[in-house]
């Protein structure tokens, strides 16, 4: 028993000092890292660095955790904490994913600030979320909840679609809601009849993707998946708009100009309905959504039988096609 102890004894006593060594030979080892810090070191942070952010988050999360709401007048407190972690640990992900945006209704400008200096961190050039942030805080119009007439900050749009371009660039397989705010972002800060602008976006794009194959890729340029589809959606609400009760509105001239264009140029071989914009069969004589008569394609010159794709010669009655 007694033996027991002395040896429990020994090897907390051997495990202490070897702690106490590392401790010593790691703390000019923090110091390099926090001095690189200031300029974001590639180098993750570790050991006593990571620790402390740690603690101070659970002390972020406590404290703001316990707050009825974070506003103008409890805000600065909060971001003082919040930079104290990023201090510690300028790659602590969820400082940015939640403890930013916790900030962003009270003080928006400075949440912006700290997300885009994040996204220069080179360690975390892979994350799409934190450019999102940014672009989200800088397309709302952001009020003082104590005040509402005081504003605290407008929309930038150009600022945003900046940061949304960013945020589909740094993703692999962007996700639908970023893209949709890229384009969103665009189209206000083109101005003028909302579904005319977004319908104009994305025809740019549409153009765009087509020159980036065979000329120099635009500097603004970026992938969008499914510019197809999107563009076909736009032009069946810039057709049919409706307003906020879901009324359907007139559309402008322009706007019914731009949707003839797009329907000519960039659905000329996809068979579309004129009227609804709506994919039409082999062999359909109406639309099956609006009932107008539809452009017969896909048939037997002769005998109207429906094709099996592109074949030279009619399976029904032999007819060269
Ligand atoms: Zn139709
Ligand atoms: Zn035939």
């Amino acid at each position: 028993m007694k033996k027991d102890f002395v040896i429990r004894a020994l090897i907390m006593i051997v495990s202490l000092a070897a702690a106490s060594w590392l401790a010593l030979r790691l703390t000019p080892m923090q110091n390099e890292i926090s001095r690189e810090k200031k300029s974001l070191t590639k180098a993750p942070v570790a050991g006593l660095h990571k620790f402390l952010a740690d603690v101070a988050w659970m002390r972020f999360v406590n404290f703001a955790g316990g707050l009825s709401s974070i506003d103008t007048t409890n805000v600065d407190k909060v971001s003082a904490m919040l930079k104290n972690i990023i201090a510690y640990d300028p790659n602590f992900l969820d400082s940015y994913q939640c403890g930013v945006l916790s900030i962003s209704n009270a003080d928006p400008k400075l949440a912006v600030k700290i997300l885009s200096d994040a996204c220069s961190n080179e360690h975390l050039k892979h994350n799409s979320q934190i450019p999102f942030y940014a672009g989200f805080i800088l397309s709302r119009t952001i009020v003082d909840q104590n005040n509402p007439d005081k504003i605290l900050s407008k929309p930038d749009y150009a600022a945003a679609t900046k940061f949304f371009r960013m945020a589909i660039q740094r993703s692999a397989q962007p996700e639908s809601y970023i893209i949709s705010n890229y384009i969103r972002s665009k189209a206000k800060l083109r101005g003028g009849d909302e579904h005319h602008a977004m319908l104009a976006v994305l025809y740019d794009e549409w153009k765009m993707a087509k020159n980036s194959k065979d000329e120099h890729v635009d500097a603004d340029y970026c992938h969008i998946p499914n510019i197809e589809a999107r563009l076909m959606r736009a032009a069946r609400e810039a057709k049919y708009p409706v307003d906020d009760d879901g009324r359907p509105v007139n559309p402008s001239k322009a706007t019914l100009e731009l949707v003839a264009k797009v329907q000519k140029e960039v659905f000329a071989d996809n068979h579309l309905c004129e009227n609804c914009i709506t994919s039409t069969n082999p062999g359909d004589k109406f639309c099956v959504v609006c009932g107008k008569p539809v452009k017969l394609w896909g048939v037997c010159s002769k005998c109207s039988h429906v094709l099996p794709g592109n074949v030279k010669f009619c399976p029904d009655c032999g007819t060269k096609q």
